[in-house]
């Protein structure tokens, strides 16, 4: 039975390359009725943050991801925060010091630092070298009596054996390996606070949660052959591996990097641009992967039937805003109008366009509103732009319109038009179309000459959706304010 997890560490909120790989180990559990696991790697005390871990868990389950074991659901492997299973590796550690598989190392951070900086000097990889090399077994234990009566804390290397080959066939990147005299010598797995590292606890964990594949971002692959060092340590069988590509942001070309400021890459932000759950899975889902055929559009229920991890692509998957605005629009055109509306009265909330608390009217109004723009929108956030001319007060009349004004049909029309929508009985749309169209037969003023003034007068833009409704919208009142300005 197939047993995957998503191992965040909690160092800041859920980027867009981890949502990836929680997406896509998702998706393979559930593809195969496996397991999905959330374990929280908070070793390295120093780098959580407060409410990482939440933030994770938070928008995990707003992508519409969630998993079967973790911190908040308790099962038979547990706990599921790596804080917590001290004692758990403590012994586990103690064994390979036991067996001589691992040693107390008390080199100094000075020291290891120093003894890099001269192998980068030489133009050598820098890598640890075997503190005791040529002692007997009594010096060795001379040397750490004599450093522990310093005081000097050790941590605790693994014995990397020397010219080993370490292999496997990786699932994205088929044959991998690494020679075992180039991943940097003996390394730690446990720190001088007795903490075990990373490479240490993530493969105790993937062990004993009995994970059968870890599918990981391509910057882990390094870690991969140290890894394997600690199953062979322990003689453990080690889990199918599978590293994605990397990200690449289209817009520069380079690698996503967490600096890039000309993207934003935390989930976080979209969410609070109004973007939406499933369109995000989607994008998502087709970062690195490719189902089968053209369509790129597909619900949660399609990816899990036709996920595979074989389309999993060995190239970089490039990162186009532009395309997650493109995905982000079907879904906006083709969604629930009130969970539409209701993102984008959030963001008019906002940017205070409309009161906190919308009366009733109001709301139905902004979804009438919303409705205008939903072709058009990639995101709810763009309404604030976008509608704004429902919100521009009389003053605005920018250079162009003006000259726009100066058209000799313009007075003729708006007059006509400011009478008659004052004695229009209902003010909508399909009322304001018509004092439009009679206008036309009155005056014989067409097209631009007849459009432009009412438009530019009515809404003070010269570019907008539909007219008619968007007059309805702006409201009768407001409109003869906006009317009356002109002629002032
Ligand atoms: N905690 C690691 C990370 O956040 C997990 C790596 C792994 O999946 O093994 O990158």
């Amino acid at each position: 039975k197939i047993r995957v997890r998503y191992a965040p560490s909690p160092t800041g909120h859920l980027h867009i390359g981890n949502a990836r790989t929680a997406l896509f180990n998702y998706l393979f559990a559930r593809h195969n009725n496996g397991t999905f696991v959330l374990r929280i790697e908070d070793t390295d005390t120093k780098r959580n943050v407060k409410d990482g871990e939440k933030s994770q868990m938070d928008n995990l389950e707003w992508l519409g991801i969630d998993w079967d074991e973790g911190p908040d659901k308790p099962g038979e492997y547990g706990p599921y925060r790596q804080s917590e299973r001290r004692d758990i590796y403590e012994p586990l550690i103690q064994e390979l010091i036991d067996k001589d598989l691992a040693y107390e190392s008390y080199m100094t951070e000075d020291e290891l630092s120093a003894q890099r900086d001269e192998q980068r000097a030489n133009g050598e990889a820098p890598r640890y070298i075997y503190e005791y090399e040529g002692m007997t077994a009594d010096q060795i234990k001379a040397s750490k009596e004599a450093a522990k009566a310093k005081g000097l804390k050790p941590v605790i290397r693994l014995r990397v054996p020397h010219d080993h080959l370490y292999e496997w066939d990786d699932i994205v990147k088929g044959k991998v390996s690494f020679q075992s005299d180039t991943i940097g010598g003996d390394f730690v797995i446990a720190k001088r606070d007795g903490m075990p590292t990373y490479n240490f606890a993530v493969v105790v964990d993937d062990h004993m949660m009995k994970i059968t594949h870890v599918l990981r971002g391509d910057d882990h692959v390094a870690n991969t052959p140290k890894q394997l060092a600690v199953y062979d340590a322990f003689g453990w069988e080690a889990p199918v591996f599978g590293h994605m590509s990397l990200i690449i942001n289209t817009a520069t070309g380079k690698k996503l990097s967490k600096r890039d400021e000309t993207i934003l890459q935390f989930i976080e932000q979209y969410r609070s641009l109004g973007y939406l759950p499933n369109a995000m899975f989607n994008f998502i889902t087709l970062l690195g992967w490719s189902p089968v055929g053209e369509s790129e559009i597909f619900t949660k229920k399609q990816f899990i039937k036709m996920f595979d991890p074989k389309r999993l692509s060995k190239s970089p998957a490039s990162f186009d805003n532009k395309k997650l605005e493109w995905v982000n629009n079907q879904y906006v055109k083709a969604g629930n109008a009130d969970q539409i509306t209701s993102l984008a009265i959030e963001q008019l909330i906002k940017a205070d366009r409309l009161p906190k608390n919308p009366s009733k009217e109001k709301i139905e109004w902004a979804r009438q509103l919303t409705n205008l723009y939903k072709q058009q929108m990639s995101y709810a956030a763009e309404m604030i732009d976008l509608s704004s001319v429902f919100f521009n007060e009389p003053e605005s009349l920018d250079e162009d319109s003006l000259n726009e004004m100066q058209q000799e049909t313009a007075p003729v029309v708006l007059k006509k038009f400011t009478q008659k929508i004052k004695e229009l009985p209902v003010f909508d749309a399909f009322n304001i179309q018509s004092v439009i169209m009679q206008i036309q037969k009155e005056t014989g003023i067409r097209g631009r000459k007849l459009y432009m003034p009412i438009r530019i007068a009515t809404t003070r833009e010269m570019h907008g959706p539909d007219l008619s409704p968007s007059i309805e919208l702006i409201g009768r009142e407001k409109v003869l304010a906006h009317l009356d300005k002109t002629f002032a």
